[in-house]
């Protein structure tokens, strides 16, 4: 637990939104993005020791609300999660979140923040780390079909840790693509706003789907992917909701998290059960191949998987340690002697 005050034994730092906000530019976007990705991958490379679950939705015809929790039996942590596509329609996000992180031995939170600006800071490293493996080598052009929430961390992250310098957008909603064009203007990457989806997956080494829709959606077709690239597609993660067109799964090797969670709630929910796939720990720790040709297309069936989360949640509370971004919170009923809770209410009266 951080020591926010000897006497405020349980108080819970809470960081809010305005405070991670100040955390991410305090750090930098880049550095952040570094910093979550190098604690994604050290714990994907110590994957057997966690208690694995596939998340918990409770599913609507518009939406879901989901539960992701894990442990690596030191800390626990869990994050709560929506997809409401149709929420932009009234002005509210498709995607937000907060999460906990607890201490296993005794319990007790240690943390509780704002995450849905550390979702999509945690899904771009995760994106990212994943292209650093897999992405042809000397990958710089990335397109992006989708250019909502999420867009501007997917490109920041893929230029902060593959190197990516030019980033071809497309939305069906123009002011969608006119947003994060105008958003990303100020990196130093070449921002190419396109027409179709086509156009922007002209020459792209790396691309990302990240739209919104619940349905099976064919965002890219078998005709628009050549050999050789790979996708990193993010949008598809929900039972019904898909972003590729069932032929371009059986042209690629397909890389995923969790098997027994994307194969509810990734593209591979189109194919038969025992399709192959391979665990991303597997390709980090050295046991399975990653991309093995040029011409190979390799696909990261992004869903997003809880350890991503812990990942992010443990950044953070490092990360939070010194900077003091944060509020302590009276979260916890915590008398004196621990038997005596109806006596600290009786006195509170
Ligand atoms: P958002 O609603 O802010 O943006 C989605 C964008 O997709 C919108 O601009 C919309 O106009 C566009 N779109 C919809 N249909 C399209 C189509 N047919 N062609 C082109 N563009 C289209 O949503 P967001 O927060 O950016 O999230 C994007 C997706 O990523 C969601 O489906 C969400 O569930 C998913 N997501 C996945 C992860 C993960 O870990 N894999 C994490 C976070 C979000």
């Amino acid at each position: 637990m951080i020591n926010l005050n000897p006497s405020d034994k349980a108080l819970v730092p809470f960081v809010s939104v305005d405070h991670m906000m100040k955390l991410i530019h305090h750090i930098g976007l880049h550095d952040m993005l570094k910093g979550i990705a190098g604690y994604i991958e050290n714990d994907f490379k110590r994957w057997e020791s966690f208690d694995k679950t596939p998340r918990i939705g409770s599913h609507t015809d518009d939406g879901v609300m989901e539960l992701m929790p894990t442990s690596d039996g030191l800390d626990y942590g869990f994050k709560y999660v929506n997809c409401h596509p149709k929420n932009t329609e009234h002005g509210l996000q498709t995607v937000v979140a907060f999460g906990l992180l607890a201490d296993v031995a005794s319990g007790y939170p240690v943390l509780l923040t704002e995450m849905t600006l550390l979702t999509a800071l945690r899904t771009a490293a995760t994106s990212a780390v994943v292209a650093k493996l897999l992405a042809p080598k000397g990958a710089r052009v990335m397109a992006i079909i989708g250019n909502g929430a999420q867009s501007e961390f997917q490109a920041t992250a893929m230029q902060a840790i593959v190197g990516i310098d030019e980033v071809r957008l497309y939305d069906i909603d123009p002011a969608a693509t006119a947003k994060c064009a105008a958003n990303l203007q100020g990196t130093s990457m070449k921002i190419v706003a396109c027409k179709t989806g086509q156009d922007a997956i002209e020459g792209a080494h790396i691309i990302t789907t990240c739209t919104a829709d619940k349905a099976y959606a064919t965002i890219l077709t078998d005709n628009m992917v050549g050999a050789g690239v790979h996708i990193n597609a993010i949008g598809g993660d929900c039972p019904g909701k898909t972003e590729l067109a069932e032929a371009i799964l059986h042209r690629s090797t397909i890389f995923v998290e969790y098997p027994e969670q994307t194969r509810i709630e990734g593209e591979i929910q189109q194919l038969a059960a025992d399709h192959p796939v391979t665990e991303l720990w597997q390709v980090m720790t050295g046991q399975a191949k990653g991309r093995t040709s040029e011409a190979q297309i390799t696909l990261f069936d992004s869903v997003g998987f809880a350890i991503e989360d812990f990942s992010a949640l443990r950044y953070v509370r490092d990360q939070i340690k010194a900077t003091k971004l944060f509020h302590p919170l009276d979260l916890l009923a915590d008398p004196e002697d621990p038997r005596d809770l109806f006596g600290m209410l009786q006195r509170a009266g």
